[in-house]
């Protein structure tokens, strides 16, 4: 008896077809015609059935098409056969690999009925061949087409990720526009203020753990996204990390640009994802509604470019990170602890030993900035401002309120999503209750934005109002380009400061 093996899959392409009806591709008739054909032939007896489903032809992933290579080898069959060859492959060297080369070795025959081929008849090779490579072209037209039609779409600035990033939902009207997510956006404005107040990835990572605010991918799933993700932690265990604070305070699409294309699969054989060039991502400009202002992001980047090191003890970026030169040889200076006090130095070992104390250079700085604000500052503002000063501290304060009410009502509306999850909620309730505390938040947050404008008439966004009594790394910043200082020589030393402007 002739031991017979039947493969049979089902492709996406099949999936794909227009004409539904056509479905002689289908499992159920492949199986049909190769067990009809077993019957014709009194000889055969099937062994075994092989069906891989939803996998392309290219794929080296396919389960079943692996337990079958693994039956021929170890001699569990005599005969494979297949709709076509394309069903056993639509790869030439899948195809050459076995059919010639393997199948022979192990006295294997190969038939596949529809396209008449049989390794048995040598005549027929040639045929095989050939057949072998319509195959793979067909293949190859079809993934070119879908990585096309991506492509259009993405250059047109259509968003093409079923997923919204965080901050962002994908519009109910339009399944390619982005709109702004009311509760994600406060806290992807919150993560960037922290960091240009100095605080690392880590802090603010830390920060919102902490409040308990749900990870980017907790409250995905919290907002009903099915979107598996591989991950053996349950879902509500998995936290802000310092990479997804890094990711957010780095993509264009806060400003409202849309990159994409920025991975591939290296071709339709090999689905290994890797990263483009960065001058082959698909760019297009403001497609959608901004979170973060262009000079906020742009400060932000310039930030991390500066890639400050963080102090180890409290992860704040010092006043001079990455500011201070040394005059001789123009050595980045670095900060050292002493057990009394705090140095800047120079770490070139051929230099001439530069050094200055931190809190002498601090209190040099400081003194330089405020005299430069003194100098330049419009002193009739300044009274106006110092007459006015109980008043804007009433207003400090309301802002304040507000916007604690503003955080409160989120939690709340943070903790109905959850109930509504645990189905302590029906969805009336839960339509009402978001209603409501939505409605009460978008009041208050008018509010503050109003109370925010007006303070910031009060309080010109240029900084410079009255003196500076502690230095930090957002004013050294705002004001310093680079200093550069040299040692002392006949108790005279020299600082330069490159400023901004
Ligand atoms: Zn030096």
């Amino acid at each position: 008896m002739i031991k017979v093996g039947i493969y049979l899959r089902l492709s996406k392409e099949d999936k794909d077809k227009i004409n539904i009806e056509d479905n002689s591709e289908s499992i159920k008739n492949q199986r049909h015609l190769l067990l009809d054909y077993i019957s014709k032939h009194q000889d055969y007896i099937l062994v075994n059935e092989y069906c891989d489903e939803d996998l392309s032809g290219a794929g080296t992933y396919r389960p079943e098409f692996t337990r079958l290579i693994k039956d021929c080898e170890n001699h569990k069959l005599d005969l494979v056969l297949c709709k076509s060859q394309s069903r056993f492959s639509r790869d030439m060297e899948v195809i050459e690999k076995y059919l010639h080369n393997k199948f022979n070795e192990w006295h294997i025959r190969f038939i596949s009925l529809a396209d008449n081929a049989d390794t048995n008849n040598l005549g027929n090779k040639k045929a095989r061949q050939i057949n072998g490579l319509v195959n793979e072209w067909y293949l190859e037209d079809i993934s070119n087409n879908i990585r096309s039609a991506f492509n259009i779409k993405m250059k047109q600035g259509e968003y093409i990720s079923p997923f919204a990033p965080y901050g962002y939902e994908i519009s109910s009207k339009d399944n390619n526009k982005l709109i702004i997510d009311p509760i994600a956006s406060y806290i992807v404005k919150d993560i960037y203020t922290f960091y240009l107040k100095g605080y690392s990835y880590t802090k603010i990572a830390n920060y919102l753990n902490n409040k308990n605010i749900p990870s980017p991918s907790y409250y995905k799933y919290l907002k009903g996204s099915k979107l598996n993700i591989i991950s053996n932690k349950p879902r509500k265990d998995i936290l802000w990390s310092p990479n997804a604070i890094k990711h957010i305070l780095t993509n264009e699409i806060y400003i409202g640009n849309l990159v994409q294309g920025k991975r591939t699969t290296i071709s339709y054989k090999n689905h290994k994802i890797i990263t483009k060039e960065q001058s082959k991502w698909i760019k297009s400009l403001n497609t959608h509604e901004p979170i973060i202002n262009k000079d906020t992001f742009t400060k932000v980047q310039e930030l991390i470019k500066q890639k400050a090191r963080p102090l180890k003890n409290n992860k704040i970026i010092h006043s001079f990170s990455h500011k201070v030169y040394c005059l001789h040889c123009h050595h980045l200076m670095r900060k050292k602890n002493s057990h009394t006090h705090e140095y800047l130095f120079c770490p070139n070992p051929n230099c001439s030993n530069t050094s200055i104390r931190y809190d002498t250079l601090e209190q040099i700085i400081l003194s330089k900035i405020n005299n430069l604000v003194k100098k330049y500052y419009n002193k009739d503002l300044l009274n106006k401002y110092l007459n006015n000063q109980d008043q804007l501290n009433n207003l400090i304060k309301e802002q304040k309120d507000l916007e604690t009410k503003i955080i409160n009502h989120q939690n709340i509306l943070f903790s109905i999503y959850e109930d509504r999850l645990n189905k302590l909620l029906t969805t009336t309730e839960f339509k009402d209750l978001t209603t409501n505390y939505q409605k009460r938040k978008t009041i208050y947050q008018k509010q503050l934005n109003q109370i925010t404008k007006q303070i910031s008439l009060y309080n010109p966004p240029s900084l410079n109002f009255k003196s500076f009594t502690k230095l930090n790394y957002l004013i050294t910043n705002e004001f310093i380009s680079k200093i550069f200082i040299s040692s002392i020589k006949n108790q005279v030393r020299t600082i330069n400061i490159i400023w901004n402007f």
